[in-house]
């Protein structure tokens, strides 16, 4: 089964056309990463060589024969360069040109002063295998777990176009055409066909890369807003909001298996006194090595929050009043005792803490907020730097 050489040009025509609009239309109207330019202008003269190509009859041969085939190897070198690009590597300019005007000299060469069709289809079929071999190897190396797949499948597509173009070329030198018309049409039909099937393969490749990097933005835009919604971007503990919806979730759940639960209301002794002296970027600093201090003193379980200011809160479960009494203890002399670095000049820190611990008749959480809350200022009142147990 052989379809006629005016089929296949028709076929290579429309398809090309739509390659090239997807590619562009994409370009102009969607987000596209660094490289997707180059490949849409790789795939817009790979569709122009094939319309040059298949409008060979009516042609001139300089056009048909040089032009196709130079426009080919440009599209070839476009696709490479797109391909490094969009991996993040450097666009080389030079090592176009001179493999452009190389090809260009070799292809006039041997039309025009020593007319050879097999020295030409030798040529460039090597040159074509080079160049997709490197396109593969890009595709090959060095690409994150999450991106393998995508881009073996590309990387596997152009290397095979790669063998293919060796072995014409390989195929060629061995059995030039003027001995093996019938051959060299098959190989003639063969190369368009496998080459139309590849612009779609690559293009709609393209697309899959491209749009993969922007769901992996996606995904990560999605995690850092997640982050930002509940954490304190300053000492990086969780903020009033999230600290109060996690609080709650485990208040119900001491409530449901009437375990124990406690409360420690922090609040910096003097705080203000640190901006004043020192400078707000100084207070700053404080705030982050004390939520340093408690952090590496907590448990797993344990839920700290920036309530506002300076003002902290941790939910111990299965806590009874005692041992969150030890707990606050322990952070107070932690914190009394550490120097805290503030760029400038290390400066001593006191807190005050108010410890309440969930009482069988009480059934709201801000019933124990409230009473961690009056312990704190009672132990401001009794001269702070101490713990002050909710009555
Ligand atoms: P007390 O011992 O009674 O708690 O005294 P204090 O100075 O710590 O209490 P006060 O509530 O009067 O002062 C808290 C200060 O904390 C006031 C405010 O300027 C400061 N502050 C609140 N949030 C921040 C912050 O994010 N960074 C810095 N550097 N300062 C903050
Ligand atoms: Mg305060
Ligand atoms: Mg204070």
């Amino acid at each position: 089964m052989f379809l006629d050489t005016a089929t296949i040009f028709i076929m290579l025509i429309g398809v090309s056309i739509i390659l090239v609009l997807s590619m562009n239309m994409i370009l102009l109207k969607r987000k596209t990463y660094p490289g997707f330019g180059w490949w849409t202008a790789g795939i817009t003269v790979f569709g122009l060589s094939c319309v040059v190509l298949a409008l060979r009859s009516i042609l001139p041969v300089i056009f048909s024969v040089v032009l196709a085939n130079f426009l080919f190897v440009l599209s070839g070198l476009l696709l490479l360069e797109g391909t490094r690009i969009f991996r993040g590597k450097a666009i080389r300019k030079v090592f176009i040109i001179v493999i452009l005007v190389f090809y260009a000299i070799f292809q006039l060469y041997f039309t025009f002063i020593d007319n050879n069709i097999d020295i030409r289809i030798t040529g460039i079929s090597f040159l074509m295998a080079a160049i997709y071999g490197l396109t593969a190897l890009e595709l090959f190396f060095n690409i994150p777990p999450d991106f393998r797949f995508s881009h073996w499948i590309t990387g596997s597509m152009f290397a095979a176009y790669s063998i293919f173009m060796l072995g014409r070329g390989i195929y060629t030198m061995l059995y030039p055409s003027a001995q093996h018309v019938a051959a060299s049409n098959l190989l003639y039909t063969l190369t368009f066909t496998i080459t139309m099937f590849l612009g779609i393969g690559w293009t709609i490749r393209f697309i899959i890369l491209n749009a993969e990097k922007l769901e992996d933005e996606l995904k990560r835009a999605q995690i850092q807003l997640q982050e930002q919604a509940t954490t304190d971007s300053l000492t990086g503990i969780f903020n009033r909001r999230h600290f109060l919806e996690l609080a709650e979730r485990e208040f119900q759940r001491t409530l449901r298996y009437k375990d124990d639960l406690s409360l420690l209301m922090i609040d910096l002794d003097f705080f203000k006194k640190v901006n004043d002296h020192h400078g707000h970027a100084a207070g700053d600093k404080v705030l982050i090595g004390f939520t340093d201090i408690c952090r590496k003193n907590l448990r797993e379980i344990d839920i700290f929050g920036r309530l506002g200011g300076e003002e902290f809160a941790i939910l111990l479960p299965q806590t009874s009043i005692n041992e969150a009494k030890i707990t606050a203890e322990r952070l107070r002399s932690l914190v009394a005792q550490s120097d805290m670095d503030t760029g400038n000049q290390k400066l001593r820190m006191t807190i005050s803490i108010g410890v309440a611990s969930l009482k069988p008749e009480e059934d709201k959480l801000s019933a124990v907020l409230k009473r961690a809350d009056d312990a704190v200022y009672e132990a401001k009142r009794n001269g702070r730097n101490q713990i002050a147990v909710a009555s």
